[in-house]
């Protein structure tokens, strides 16, 4: 059985407190705990020293509806607890209902699944296996054991959630000692697995806000191994706007293809300002297949996963198209 390393922890009951407390080294957050808790037993934070939870405080918890529309969400939220509001998208409640299985959504939160850490086949292993090798990039070593050639870490980003988010133009609070900010949830991750957010590291994620969806349709598509409980090996996200037969604005987002989710501003370009035939579909499903090079990290083959991106995006195209509102299947 892995055990967690000794560790000291803090509960403050306020964002200022904890802000505080993130000023000492080797300090990490915790929320639900199901995707930290696993990492810390794997040895993978060698240089933490202290666990803040961020479960006592209450200014991270609710999801409120504003007088704009827009539902802002706490990131104390729990995924179960987003899939049962009514006044969220459906699309998003889709995709919060299509991570890991039910026990892990009743603990694991919003704000812990838009910081999860992106996964890496060599480094999200026991340390007794890792102890074959130096340690990776990641673990502060010199290689990518993945991909030896490249100074790069190929850890993938493995969030349901954000895809979805992002293609919903959502914006994350974000509060630091320099004081509170909103940015774009899109530029909260940027393309590096072993620093994939942007934020400052004693900065806390507060709440997610998702502007209403109107009448725009959305959906998620997610493709992994078991339906059951895996994490994304690709997700699929859009959201289009219709005047009538003429999309008039699309939002394009593939999860899990490298280490920040990806927005696909070419093929929403294909897809704006003409009617979604089935050869105007097809045409935006090639071209995200050929815009896209899934890292060679996560389960099934990089080769398949990338032939499932047009297929992926097909189907859920013709689904909006189809549909008068979001769906979204694993
Ligand atoms: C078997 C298994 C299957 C899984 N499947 C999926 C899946 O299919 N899809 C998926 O998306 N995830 C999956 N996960 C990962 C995880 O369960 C979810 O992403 C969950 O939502 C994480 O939320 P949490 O509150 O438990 O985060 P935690 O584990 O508490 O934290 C995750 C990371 O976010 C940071 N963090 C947490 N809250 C904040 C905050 N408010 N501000 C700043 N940083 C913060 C933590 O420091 C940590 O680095 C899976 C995990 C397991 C163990």
């Amino acid at each position: 059985m892995l055990r967690l390393p000794v560790l000291r922890h803090a509960a403050p009951t306020t964002l200022d407190e904890a802000i505080e407390l993130l000023a000492a080294e080797g300090t990490m957050l915790a929320a639900g705990g199901t995707d930290l808790v696993p990492n810390l037993k794997r040895r993978q934070y060698p240089e933490a020293k202290t666990i803040v939870s961020l479960r006592r405080i209450p200014e991270l918890r609710g999801i409120d509806l504003l007088d704009d529309g827009s539902l802002r969400i706490g990131a104390l939220t729990t995924l179960a607890e987003l899939v049962a509001d009514d006044r969220a998208a459906p699309a998003l409640r889709e995709a919060a209902r299509a991570v890991a299985s039910p026990q892990l959504r009743s603990r694991g939160t919003v704000g812990g699944n838009l910081c999860v850490d992106t996964r890496c086949h060599w480094l999200n292993v026991p340390e007794t296996w890792r102890r074959a090798a130096e340690p990776c990039l990641k673990a502060g070593g010199d290689t990518c054991w993945v991909a030896p050639a490249k100074r790069f870490c190929w850890a993938v980003s493995s969030t349901d959630l954000a895809p979805m988010a992002i293609a919903l133009d959502a914006t994350v609070e974000l509060a630091g000692p320099e004081g509170r900010r909103r940015i774009p949830l899109e530029e909260l991750y940027r393309n590096d697995g072993m620093a994939h957010l942007t934020k400052a590291p004693d900065e806390i994620l507060v709440a997610l806000v998702v502007p209403p969806l109107g009448d725009r349709r959305a959906g998620y598509r997610k493709l992994r191994r078991r339906g059951s409980i895996d994490f994304p090996i690709l997700g699929v996200a859009a959201r289009l706007g219709f005047d009538g037969e003429v999309c008039t604005d699309a939002r394009l987002v593939v999860g899990a293809i490298v280490s920040a989710p990806l927005r696909l501003p070419q093929v929403e370009a294909l897809l704006e300002g003409r009617p979604l035939d089935a050869a105007t579909i097809r045409a935006a499903a090639e071209a995200a297949g050929k815009a896209v090079r899934p890292m060679s990290n996560t389960d099934l083959t990089s080769r398949y996963r990338k032939r499932m991106v047009p297929v992926f995006v097909r189907r859920l195209l013709d689904e909006l198209v189809g549909a008068s509102g979001a769906t979204a299947t694993s």
